[in-house]
């Protein structure tokens, strides 16, 4: 029988869904509902072998969101009954140190989800609740909890450690965690079968650039350093991120305005990186100001790209040597101009674009180099497919 996982990724107001058929390994559904719990605006979307539904829905929480997606399947396929599900597998942002690796579901799991969600208040809470729906729902299957976290879980030491006292370290559990791990893991693969290198004795940099956006430097298939820390405010700069600053802006924040940390939290979180610089946290509006010669979007643009550049620079020297960098998730993917800026200058380390390459590399599923041939370091670009990790994890642990 062929096997089946469906993915699920649940936001506070949102429910993301993919069905995979893990023999063809491509998705057969998927889709979202949308503005949960919210008094109007619920939407449904789903796209089935047997059509697409997309239609306001009544969705007050989410078992009603996930009830409302299990109709939409009923409809447009496939039946879920008569598929039979491998494993469902699970989201989660925040797996603290307690997981290296995937998870099976049960009560106790859950709970330490909870427990957990001190560290992402934001996020845990969010996937608990999906959690939760479905393993009502789907009482049968067994369900996998895979962990943005884990991946980072083989940091060594020296590079998880901050610098502050002994108790906040040991009993406030104050360290660098990581995350998108599911999209650094994935890429990392990809990008060593694409090249035919065994990826335990690889060193990669991989770029996730999405609206959050993280670097790693990964050995031999194991990440040994990343750019998020405590929580996914830390590193690069990013949609409406800060990503690093000098702690103490904050200090300096409520000393010189009184502004509380509610206010430092929503200014960091929500309102800084491309939006705060320029007023547009898309990076594709941010290439077309600036290229129409905007200073702030301009500004915005080297601000982004200074701070990729560093990175790169800092993870060489933490692997010694480098094999190939690899750009991901949105604007890794799509933007050729943030290839080109974030890795000019960087010829004399062995960083070489193919401008060609690199301006047709912008659709498609497919991995591709844009480095040329002769370039000591292989550049490429690879499309991420976390649902398709999280679908692999949860097989590989049930089966
Ligand atoms: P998420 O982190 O939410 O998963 P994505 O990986 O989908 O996000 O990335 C979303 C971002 O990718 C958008 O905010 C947009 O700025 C950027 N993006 C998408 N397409 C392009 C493009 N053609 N050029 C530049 N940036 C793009």
């Amino acid at each position: 029988m062929t096997p089946y996982v469906l993915v699920i990724n649940s936001g506070s107001s949102s429910l993301k869904y993919r069905l995979l058929d893990m023999e063809a390994r491509t998705p057969v559904a998927r889709g979202s509902v949308e503005r949960i719990g919210e008094r109007e605006g619920g939407h449904l979307t789903h796209h089935g072998p047997d059509g697409t539904d997309d239609r306001d829905a009544d969705v007050p929480d989410h078992e009603a969101g996930l009830r409302a997606a299990l109709d939409a399947f009923g409809t447009y396929g496939p039946d879920l009954n008569a598929a039979g599900l491998a494993a469902i597998g699970h989201r989660v942002v925040h797996g603290g140190d307690r997981f290296r690796d995937p998870v099976l579901l049960d009560d106790e799991v859950e709970r330490v989800i909870d427990e957990l969600a001190v560290l992402a208040p934001l996020h845990n809470p969010a996937n608990l609740e999906g959690i939760r729906v479905a393993r009502r729902l789907f009482p049968e299957a067994p369900h996998v909890a895979v962990f943005d976290t884990a991946f980072h879980q083989t940091l060594p030491e020296p590079a998880y450690t901050y610098a502050v006292p002994e108790r906040w370290r040991t009993e406030l559990g104050v360290r660098r965690y990581g995350f998108h791990g599911t999209s650094h893991a994935y890429v990392s693969r990809v990008a060593a079968e694409t090249l035919r290198l065994p990826l335990a004795e690889t060193d990669l940099i991989v770029l996730h650039l999405g609206n959050g956006a993280s670097a790693a430097a990964i050995h031999g298939g194991r990440s040994v350093d990343t750019s998020m820390g405590l929580t996914p405010l830390e590193g690069l700069v990013m949609g409406t991120r800060s990503g690093d600053l000098d702690p103490e802006v904050t200090m300096y924040l409520e000393r010189v305005v009184g502004m509380g940390s509610a206010e430092v939290d929503r200014g960091l979180n929500r309102e800084s990186g491309l939006l705060g610089l320029c007023g547009d946290n898309d990076m594709r509006e941010v290439v077309r100001r600036a290229e129409r010669g905007e200073e702030s979007a301009a500004l915005a643009l080297d601000v982004y790209c200074h701070r990729i550049r560093k990175y790169v620079g800092a993870y060489l020297a933490v692997l010694g040597r480098l094999d190939a960098l690899i750009f991901t998730a949105g604007v890794g993917e799509h933007s050729v101009a943030v290839r080109a800026r974030a890795l000019s200058g960087l010829e004399g380390l062995g960083l070489r674009l193919d401008e060609d390459r690199n301006r047709e590399a912008v659709y498609g599923d497919e991995p591709r180099v844009i480095s040329p041939d002769d370039a000591p370091i292989a550049v490429l670009v690879v499309p991420t497919d976390e649902e398709l990790q999280i679908a692999d994890e949860a097989l590989g642990l049930v089966g």
